[in-house]
């Protein structure tokens, strides 16, 4: 059975690389009709940043890609916060111990940064383990000593010397470790709580993960990993690792960071983060006008491909097409035109319906309320393609909802003669004898008196588009005024030849 977790530790907002492999486990566990579990990694609690965890959840409601099993939804392996399993994992510490996998050490804050700084690139591991004191230099005696005089100590892990450790990246092939540059991590803390390398082991054995896929930034991890799966006796049980290519900045220059974001204008979170505190808010993707169905593909994008050119895909889509076989080793670009474009595409493929709520919220915020849904369904249906955020959709449709109350005069003023004016109020004039008020009427009766007053069609189109909306914008001009009506179009001519 496919089992796969996402396991973040709530330090923060999610941002573009969290999301994806988010997105990369959901879909391959859904390829194989199996279950994604979200599993809360808050062991350091002097990382923990409150609200953080709330607001994972949050945003994997907005993408869509919920978990089957969660802290909020439970399951069979529950708790699935690390901090509620605390008593878990000692006894895998201790076997450890017992088993000589592992040790403990009795020093104290003070004596490590003695060794530090005395030492550069000191690494805790076979080289020094032996100047330190723990269970490896100390006599039995000692040890048991201090253990009965409750003097703190952790556990570590104890790294073997000169042997390579080896395993099966799903993406990357074999991947191969020299266990003398990896050190003896703590396993457990001197408070009893795990570290994260104890405990994503440990769990993900209880849990029954079949598959972790997660950022390229633990693979340096992966030999601890892979040791103490071996050395708790799991190794048929473990699951197949992919280490998922890192986002890159949009020249390609190194990974895609926060202050990328800033620099360049762009968010790198999906929602909007306050940092609780500085109180700093980070935008997100939704807030700037982003449709989750465009935000998990342009994701989707970043690192995967069906082997086509198609790069419009639809949750269901990926699932079907998934495979893991298809993502790259190779970093993927992060380029914000790109997913804008994404964006553009999802709103113009997405029904009315189903984006009118966002744009119900966007007039609210410019004190437009009460508008009738057929109206509001027609002007999204007009404009929707005009807008690549959602936030645009103001700018796009304001004029629908009240008159505008500047007018670009720069774009007609220049060529006015008194037969436009007198073109424009016949024009007004007919309107109320006119059979019907749609746009194709309006067009001809338009085009017919043009004709006859001899007056050049496009010299015209120009400023009654301005009369009606005030600027050089917005969709078909007869569409526009067919939809505001037929008295509100005479009054926005009339107001402007005033
Ligand atoms: N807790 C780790 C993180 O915050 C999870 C790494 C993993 O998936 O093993 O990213």
């Amino acid at each position: 059975k496919v089992r796969v977790r996402f396991a973040p530790s709530p330090t923060g907002g999610l941002h573009l690389g969290g999301v994806r492999t988010v997105l990369f486990n959901y879909l391959f566990a859904k390829h194989h009709n199996g279950e994604f579990v979200l599993r809360i990694e808050d062991t350091d609690q002097t990382r923990y940043v409150p609200g953080a965890e709330e607001y994972i959840i949050e945003c994997l409601k907005w993408c869509g890609l919920n978990p089957d099993e969660s802290p909020q939804l439970g399951g069979p392996f529950a708790p699935y916060r690390q901090s509620e399993r605390k008593p878990m994992y000692r006894q895998y510490a201790e076997q450890l111990v017992k088993d000589g996998y592992a040790y403990y050490a009795f020093d104290t804050p003070e004596e490590l940064n003695a060794k530090r700084e005395a030492i550069p690139n000191f690494q805790y591991g076979h080289q020094f383990r032996k100047e330190m004191r723990n269970s490896l230099s100390l006599s039995p005696k000692e040890v048991k000593d201090l253990i009965e005089q409750g003097v703190p100590h952790v556990v570590r892990v104890k790294m073997p010397e000169n042997e390579t450790v080896t395993f099966n990246d799903m993406i990357r092939a074999e991947v191969s470790f020299d266990t003398n540059l990896v050190d003896d991590k703590v396993l457990l803390k001197a408070d009893g709580m795990p570290t994260y390398h104890l405990a994503v082991v440990v769990d993900d054995y209880l849990m029954k993960i079949s598959h972790a896929f997660r950022g390229e930034e633990w693979l340096p991890s992966a030999p601890v990993h892979i040791l103490l799966w071996k050395y708790l006796g799991w190794e048929a049980d473990m699951p197949q690792w992919a280490h998922l290519p890192l986002i890159l900045k949009p020249d390609g220059n190194g990974k895609l960071s926060k202050r990328d974001g800033d620099r360049l204008g762009f968010p790198v979170y999906a929602m909007n983060w306050a940092d609780p505190k500085t109180g700093d808010l980070t935008k997100g993707f939704r807030e700037l006008g982003f449709l989750p169905e465009a935000f998990i593909n342009l994701l989707v994008m970043l690192g995967w491909n069906d082997g086509t050119d198609q790069e419009v895909f639809s949750l269901d889509e990926m699932i079907e097409k998934f495979s893991i076989e298809r993502v790259s080793k190779a970093g993927a670009k992060f380029d914000f035109e790109k997913a804008k474009w994404y964006n553009a595409e999802w709103i113009k493929k997405t029904p009315v319906e189903k984006i009118r709520s966002s744009f119900t919220a966007i007039l609210d915020d410019n004190g437009i309320a009460g508008v009738e849904e057929h109206y509001l369904n027609s002007v999204i249906g007009l404009i929707k393609e005009r807008c690549v955020l959602l936030t645009d959709f103001w700018q796009q449709a304001s004029f629908f909802f009240r008159r505008p109350h500047e007018f670009d005069m720069d774009a007609v003023k220049p060529k006015w003669t008194n037969e436009k004016t007198e073109f424009f109020k016949s024009l007004v004039s007919t309107f109320p004898a006119l059979p019907s008020w749609n746009a194709t009427d309006l067009e001809n009766e338009f085009k017919a008196l043009a004709a006859d007053k001899g007056l050049k069609i496009g010299d015209v189109m120009l400023p009654f588009r301005i009369m009606l909306v005030g600027g050089k914008f917005g969709p078909a001009v007869f569409d526009i005024a067919a939809l505001i009506g037929k008295e509100e179009s005479s009054e926005r001519v009339s107001q402007f030849l005033d």
